[in-house]
C-alpha cells in the first residue's frame, strides 16, 4: 500500500455501502488507526439514509489476521493504547473500547450487513466477520482462532458457541482446528460460498436483494433476531467471557509468554519452542 492511503475505503453503489480494509501488505491486521477508521466508516454509512445496506470487505489475499500483534508488543511505535496495556486497568480499557466497544457496535448496527471473507481469517478478524449478518466466504477462505495456543482466552468476544454450536466450538479453540469454507458453511458460520472471483459480486447481488426490504423493517426484524439471540443468553455470555478473558492476560503463563515473545522476537517462535518441549 502507498504511504499516505487510507487504511479504510468507503465506497457507495446506490443503497449498498463497502466498506474495504485497506492493509492488504500485512493480510489486514488491526493496529488502532483501521479499528478507528472501520468505526468512522460505519458513523458515515448509519448517517447516511441513502445507505440500506453495508458489505464489510477487505483487499488482498486475506480478510483479516487477526489484531496487529506487531502493533501490539511488537516491534511498531506504541500508541496510546498499547501504552495503556502495561497495567491490567489499561489492558482492560483498551480491550472493552477498542475490541469490545467496536465490535459490539457493527453487531448492533441498524442496517444488515454482510461480511465478504477471503483468505485467511483469523482470530479477530473472524470476531470482526461475526458480528456482520451474514458472511459470504469465496471457496479459498479459511477460519480459524488459534489464540488457546498462545495462552490467551480466545479473543475478547467468544463468537463461537453461536456460530458452530458448543461441541464444535470446542474443538475448533481448543485443537485450534481450521475450518475451510465449506465446511464453515456446513455448519451455518458462512451463508455461501463462491468463487474468489465472485466474492464481491455475489456479496453485492445479496446486498441489493436486502436493500429491496424497507429499512424500517429490515432494522426491526435484525433487532428482533438480535433479540432472540439475547434472550438465549448472547450478549451475557460475551459480558461473562470478556472478564474470564480479562482475567487470563494477566496470568503468570501469559505474562511468561509476552516475556519469551520479546525475548525469541515472535510467537510463532515461542509456541514453536514450547510444542517441541524446550520449556516448561
Ligand atoms: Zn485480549
Amino acid at each position: 500500500m502507498p504511504a499516505g492511503e487510507p487504511v479504510v475505503l468507503y465506497d457507495t453503489d446506490g443503497p449498498v455501502a463497502t466498506i474495504t480494509m485497506n492493509r492488504p501488505e500485512v493480510a489486514n491486521a488491526q493496529n488502532s488507526e483501521l479499528i478507528d477508521a472501520l468505526d468512522a466508516a460505519f458513523d458515515e454509512a448509519e448517517q447516511d439514509e441513502a445507505v440500506r445496506v453495508v458489505i464489510l470487505a477487505a483487499r488482498g489475499r486475506h480478510f483479516s489476521s487477526g489484531h496487529d500483534l506487531k502493533a501490539l508488543v511488537g516491534e511498531a511505535e506504541p500508541d496510546h493504547w498499547r501504552k495503556m496495556r502495561d497495567t491490567p486497568e489499561g489492558l482492560f480499557r483498551h480491550e472493552e473500547v477498542m475490541y469490545v466497544g467496536r465490535c459490539r457496535r457493527i453487531h448492533d448496527f441498524p442496517k444488515p450487513t454482510i461480511a465478504a471473507v477471503q483468505g485467511k481469517c483469523i482470530a479477530a478478524g473472524l470476531m470482526l466477520a461475526c458480528m456482520c449478518d451474514l458472511i459470504i466466504a469465496s471457496d479459498d477462505a479459511t477460519l480459524s482462532n488459534p489464540v488457546l495456543r498462545m495462552s490467551g482466552a480466545g479473543v475478547e468476544l467468544l463468537v463461537e458457541p453461536w456460530e458452530l454450536g458448543v461441541r464444535k466450538a470446542k474443538e475448533f479453540l481448543l485443537a485450534a482446528c481450521e475450518l475451510d469454507a465449506e465446511e464453515a458453511r456446513r455448519l451455518g458460520l458462512v451463508n455461501r460460498v463462491v468463487p474468489r472471483d465472485e466474492l464481491m459480486a455475489e456479496a453485492m447481488r445479496l446486498a441489493r436483494r436486502i436493500a429491496e426490504v424497507p429499512p424500517v423493517t429490515a432494522r426491526v426484524v435484525k433487532a428482533s433476531i438480535n433479540h432472540a439471540a439475547a434472550l438465549m443468553g448472547k450478549q451475557l455470555s460475551w459480558d461473562y467471557h470478556f472478564m474470564a478473558h480479562q482475567w487470563t492476560h494477566n496470568t503468570d503463563t501469559a505474562r511468561r509468554m509476552r516475556a519469551e515473545r520479546e525475548r525469541m522476537g515472535s510467537m510463532r517462535e515461542v509456541i514453536a519452542a514450547r510444542d517441541r518441549g524446550d520449556q516448561a
